[in-house]
């Protein structure tokens, strides 16, 4: 293990790293014409977040060619492509982009009179209390925003270094949500618990400050993971100063690929099972109608949700037993450079290596997936295969 990677040997004996270096394809085509015409896209394939410094974070080591300067003609000259290719939704993938720059890019689109509805990224940050920029980006079609919320707590957050003034932040909340209703602009808030030395105070409080605004906002929606420790991150870099008190190696080989190693802390660590716990109450409240004796975990229905990019057509979650397929049976192939293996508990695990998403099912499924052509002709599989169209696991050669 070197400071910024992992790297293990497969039952080959040969020696795989966790890659640093993405490269984005300049157009995502996959999925256009097939389901929805829309693209992801890197807006600014070369910035990576503007804050970058939350501790917990180590996403934006991935991208090696950074430039501080945000490239508007370029962003702009993407987002014209896809409008004389008659795209018009995209998801734009970018870590985060400043509101400053977001609105200069809005502009652009309006004063081009273009007609797209699209997704984006970016802060919590105190520049969004300016109706025009929220105004500008309603009327470019932005549908909704994720802001990385991550705690309610000022002492976690303060330690995630989330925030340059955390107190000036937590105060706004409220104040940048109603800007984004008001323009009907649905925001999203991903959240952590599970930080090391969160109390179940301070965990109660993050899940029930968004339950609040579950309940006052209806454009409002919310996810919670479990901290997971990613060795490019500056908590991993100085783990010991976080309480945490021993580090687990060799790492499951499915941690490998996240880039991600097993942790220990005592305050957060007896209290696992009630993270689990806690995460399946505070999604299960949010999504009232999911099945409560479902096999897929809700925060793993979420993920789903959010690859199949359905917030893009959308105003709230789709009632999963009304979802019309227009497809009925249609060929794919997987891509050929996966990698899978069985878990001792029976299932597969396959992992790609060229965007370290890994998916984990059941034999049945990992059959059903494993041959050279693969012939979908029973819809209730519609979310999975999106999950795996959306992550490059498989892709469409036939649709009949
Ligand atoms: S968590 Fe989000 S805001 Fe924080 S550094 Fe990472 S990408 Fe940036």
């Amino acid at each position: 293990m070197c400071s910024e990677i992992l790297s293990y040997k497969d039952y080959n004996g040969s020696v795989n790293v966790t890659n640093t270096k993405i490269t984005y394809p300049k157009y995502d085509f996959n999925m256009s014409n097939i389901f929805h015409k829309y693209v992801n896209i890197r807006l600014f394939p070369k910035n990576h977040c503007y804050w970058n410094q939350c501790t917990f974070c180590g996403i934006n080591n991935k991208y090696l060619d950074y430039s501080a300067t945000w490239n508007i003609e370029d962003a702009w000259c993407q987002i014209s492509y896809l409008e004389n290719k008659n795209i018009n939704y995209f998801w734009s993938i970018d870590e985060a982009i400043p509101p400053s720059i977001l609105y200069q890019l809005a502009q652009k689109m309006n004063n081009n009179n273009c007609n797209f509805i699209w997704h984006t990224r970016s802060r919590l940050d105190p520049e969004w209390i300016n109706e025009d920029i929220i105004k500008e980006l309603a009327i470019s079609g932005l549908t909704q925003i994720r802001l990385g919320f991550e705690s309610a707590s000022i002492r976690i957050l303060k330690l995630m270094n989330k925030h340059e003034n955390v107190e000036e932040v937590m105060d706004n909340i409220e104040a940048i949500l109603e800007l984004f209703f008001k323009h009907q602009i649905r925001v999203h808030f991903p959240a952590i618990i599970g930080f090391p030395t969160e109390t179940i105070y301070e965990r109660e409080q993050t899940i029930n400050y968004l339950k609040k605004l579950k309940k006052k906002y209806p454009l409002f929606s919310y996810n919670v993971n479990i901290l997971e420790l990613d060795i490019s991150s500056r908590l991993y870099k100085n783990w010991d100063k976080y309480n945490i008190t021993q580090i687990n190696l060799p790492c499951p080989l499915n941690d490998f690929m996240g880039n991600i190693i097993r942790w220990y802390e005592p305050i957060v660590h007896s209290a696992i099972p009630n993270l689990e716990q806690a995460r399946r109450d505070a999604m299960l409240s949010q999504y009232t109608w999911y099945p409560k004796n479902a096999l897929t975990e809700p925060h793993i229905f979420y993920r789903l949700y959010e690859s199949g990019r359905y917030m893009l057509y959308s105003t709230k979650i789709p009632d999963a037993a009304k979802v019309e397929y227009n497809y009925k049976n249609f060929i794919v192939k997987k891509f050929p450079d996966l990698v899978s293996w069985k878990t001792q508990l029976g299932n597969y695990i396959t992992y790609n290596p060229r965007n370290h998403h890994f998916y984990e099912c059941s034999e049945s499924v990992y059959n059903l997936f494993n041959d050279e052509n693969i012939l979908i002709d029973d819809m209730s599989y519609f979310p999975l295969i999106k999950g795996l169209l959306q992550n490059k696991f498989i892709y469409i050669c036939e649709g009949r």
